[in-house]
């Protein structure tokens, strides 16, 4: 049986938690007098929502998932720390990560001085289900999924998602940061099926706000507790709440833009496979391609000297010659075909 207490770090489990003002006091009142807050009313003066109620209950009915079952960070890149130092004792425990994946995973795991297990991934990306959990020792807390995978593009196979989540004893983080581009449902489905699943997603890429930095964590209410229990008391700040509720109410501009995204993504690819210096344009489920190319690093100097800025891939494993190109507007897309096209 999956016991939460068993896999999060001693030292967590016992710690008492920072109690804000406003956790201590709920509710509404004329005088506060509680935070040491400046009374003049400038929009800002006051702390947020430490819970972001409000905004977990926007995301709750167009995720279909419970409040709480939803965590809320500063970024995805909060939640991956977190967990990270939730539930793995520095020096002593392990954390299994597929590799090319996205680096933020390894780049925390050895902030906080915790053990990185690499696998690879076949040579079509995907994910060995025998070979990751073979990697795995009695150590192993977090196993650090990612689909689609950046920067491979594809999403890793159902099946093998859920033997991995059955299988493992730890936790399962299954990051879906592109989920919106792709016609898969994505885990969040599967929440209240495994214990041990926790899921990452964002509003820095289909909803168009990387600059506010709003990661969403869906995972079992014993989990969200942990973190909860752990994070910056105010870790959201009111500016990033409310630009959040707003472009939630948009959601039809948002499936827009994902709609103009993958059409683009499919027209670049053609024109890509048509340039003779593009070897290979691997197939994606996200918002970029993966594309195997004659002398890439050669190519994307050339790239950047012409004003063109693609991400060089091409020293990551299984990513020989690759660079990761993002879908941009049609006018974006047609200065890089035209580019690489006259190299
Ligand atoms: C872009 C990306 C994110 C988003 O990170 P934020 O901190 O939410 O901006 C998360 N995971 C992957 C795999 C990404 O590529």
């Amino acid at each position: 049986m999956f016991d939460i207490n068993q896999l999060v770090r001693k030292n967590v489990l016992n710690l008492k938690p920072y109690s804000s003002a406003r956790d201590e006091f709920k509710g509404q009142a004329s005088v506060y007098l509680d935070a040491n807050e400046n009374p003049y009313p400038t929009g800002y003066n006051r702390y947020p929502d430490p819970h972001q109620i409000e905004l977990k209950t926007k995301l709750s009915k167009i995720k279909h998932v419970d409040v709480e079952n939803i965590f809320l960070g500063n970024g995805s890149d909060e939640p991956i720390d977190l967990l990270i130092r939730a539930f793995c004792e520095p020096g002593v425990d392990n954390v299994v990560i597929p590799q090319p994946t996205y680096g933020m995973y390894s780049v925390s795991a050895n902030i906080n001085n915790v053990a990185i297990k690499s696998v690879a991934l076949t040579d079509q990306f995907d994910l060995d289900a025998a070979q990751t959990l073979a990697a795995c020792n009695a150590n192993t807390k977090l196993i650090f999924l990612c689909s689609p995978n950046n920067p491979s593009g594809n999403l890793l196979s159902d099946s093998t998602v859920k033997k991995i989540l059955k299988d493992f004893t730890g936790l399962v983080i299954v990051d879906e940061a592109y989920i919106d581009f792709t016609q898969h449902a994505g885990f969040v489905p599967d929440l209240s099926q495994y214990p041990n699943l926790v899921i990452l997603q964002t509003l820095s890429k289909a909803w168009g706000l990387a600059a506010i930095r709003l990661g969403i964590c869906f995972a079992s209410k014993e989990i969200v507790q942990v973190l909860n229990k752990i994070k910056p008391p105010y870790n959201i700040s009111l500016l990033s709440q409310q630009v959040a509720m707003e472009a939630l109410s948009q959601e039809a501009q948002k499936n827009e833009w994902v709609k103009q995204i993958i059409a683009e993504r499919t027209r670049l690819e053609n024109e890509l496979q048509k340039i003779p210096i593009v070897l290979q344009v691997y197939p994606s489920a996200a918002n970029f391609l993966l594309v195997q190319i004659k002398d890439a690093a050669l190519v994307y100097h050339k790239l950047v000297d012409r004003g063109i800025i693609v991400r060089d891939r091409s020293t990551v494993i299984l990513c020989n010659n690759c660079l990761r190109i993002t879908v941009g507007t049609l006018e974006e897309n047609q200065i890089l075909i035209r580019e690489l096209g006259a190299l």
